[in-house]
């Protein structure tokens, strides 16, 4: 496959070749039964069995104890940032946020819609160069749960270590980085991620939620906003992302194949200190902007001495089949993101094209 760009897109993002010849090779009539897995129906033994075996590979790719939930919803992470409230924020109780960058802002301002919220600890002011340090969370007394975003994927800042919380729920935001290293699971009380990054093709969302949030969610929020609801029925209250679902299975086993977590974990850090280390090496022709103990192995913030070298390293850099090397459009600067999927070899070809394009420029 030669002509496969280098793609270091942020989401959607790269799928491991493998899976897309797999994909491919399945396309047209899946597993014998005469069509194509996007033409059957989501109440067939055949949907059902894909749809079993999916959560079951998540739980134990991920170590999910036993009482979690997986469920596998629509509407992406933004829906996400809505359904927490409704459904786990009780008259009374206030929603604990910790604000780390562009994402954690948007599921904290989206809480303020339905109830009283709090900052348990904010980087705002060193613009989210830096992820707080764990001593600087404050839980409110009253906290319905902590929310945080564990990898913020526009800053590029990552949670090292997870809080702990107590009785109180602890919620994270992995879109960006579920998978991509060792979790325990069981601090969380829900862990949700749009599938686009890291698990596969965007349409589906994963959701891993304790039993005990399912308790007490209120009857009058819209049906497909209750989180019981969709755990009742097995995420088929009604027809699911089917495509998307399958997409996530072949992905998973695909990390199943790679060595799991450990092994994914081991590459990812091996591939972002090429990067990281092509930076700090420049001697100050690169420069990356998050504190060294808050970088995050998914996503790397990078920036140039001014914005027209930044311009002239995209086109020279695309030119070359690099793809996605723009950092997002609120921040300006470069961004590699480096998911699971993204090879060592693209990264290993990006810190020698930044090396040769700082001989060319320095
Ligand atoms: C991409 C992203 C989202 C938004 O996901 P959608 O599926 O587009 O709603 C939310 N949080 C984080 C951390 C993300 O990276």
């Amino acid at each position: 496959m030669g002509n496969r760009a280098y793609n270091f897109n942020a989401g959607p993002a790269a799928l491991p070749l493998e899976v897309l010849q797999r994909a491919q090779e399945e396309l047209v009539e899946y597993q014998g039964i005469g069509m194509s897995i996007m033409e059957i129906s989501h109440r067939s033994a055949q949907f059902e069995k894909l749809n079993g075996d999916t959560q079951q590979l998540l739980k134990e790719l991920f170590g999910i104890p036993d009482g979690y939930q997986v469920l596998f919803q629509q509407g992406g992470a933004s829906t996400q940032f809505a359904m927490i409230p409704m459904n786990f924020l009780k008259a009374g109780k206030v929603g604990s946020y910790v604000l780390t960058g562009a994402w954690a802002e948007k599921a904290w301002k989206e809480a303020q819609l339905f109830g009283e919220t709090s900052l348990a600890a904010s980087s705002q002011e060193q613009k989210f160069m830096r992820i707080p340090e764990l001593s600087e969370i404050r839980l409110h007394p009253d906290a319905a749960y902590l929310h945080i975003t564990s990898n913020e994927t526009i800053e590029g800042a990552q949670f090292q270590s997870y809080p702990d919380t107590g009785s109180v729920p602890l919620i994270a935001d992995m879109s960006s980085d579920i998978l991509s290293r060792q979790v325990d699971v069981s601090k969380f009380s829900m862990i949700y991620a749009g599938a686009q990054k890291n698990l596969g093709p965007s349409g589906v969302t994963v959701v891993i939620l304790k039993d005990d949030m399912l308790k007490d969610v209120p009857k009058n929020i819209p049906t497909m906003l209750r989180y019981d609801i969709h755990a009742k029925n097995n995420s088929m209250y009604n027809t699911p992302p089917v495509y998307s679902v399958y997409m996530v299975n072949l992905v998973l086993q695909w990390i199943k194949g790679q060595g799991g977590l450990a092994a994914m974990e081991k590459r990812n850090r091996e591939k972002t200190d090429l990067i990281y280390n092509a930076i700090d090496q420049s001697g100050g022709f690169y420069r990356g902007p998050v504190e060294k103990g808050s970088r995050s192995i998914m996503n790397i913030t990078f920036r140039l001495q001014d914005e027209e070298l930044e311009k002239k390293f995209i086109k020279e850099t695309e030119q070359n089949g690099f793809i996605g090397l723009k950092g997002h459009r609120s921040v300006g600067g470069l961004r590699a993101s480096t998911y699971n999927a993204v090879p060592y070899e693209a990264c290993k070809a990006l810190a020698e094209i930044m090396a040769d394009f700082q001989r060319r420029n320095g």
